[in-house]
């Protein structure tokens, strides 16, 4: 999965339904808890269990700020 802080609007959709993958920092930008590398576009390996929720927060990112990717 990745998430680009520089696409974030600051909506918090995210953290509403994946709240143990992703927070947001000071400025409301996402970032990822899950082994993210602390980078701009942030990737990380998503748990299995998480994975559901992980879908979810990405159909509902307004910005397409978070992908899925192999
Ligand atoms: S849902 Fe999208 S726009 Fe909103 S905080 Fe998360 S990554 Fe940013």
């Amino acid at each position: 999965m990745q998430a680009d802080r520089d696409v974030c609007i600051q909506a918090g959709n995210c953290v509403m339904v994946a709240g143990e993958v992703f927070d947001q920092d000071d400025d409301g930008i996402v970032t990822v808890l899950v082994d993210s590398d602390g980078g701009a576009v942030q990737t990380a390996e998503v748990p299995g269990d998480q994975l559901a929720v992980v879908e979810e927060a990405v159909k509902l990112c307004p910005s397409q700020a978070l992908r899925l990717v192999e």
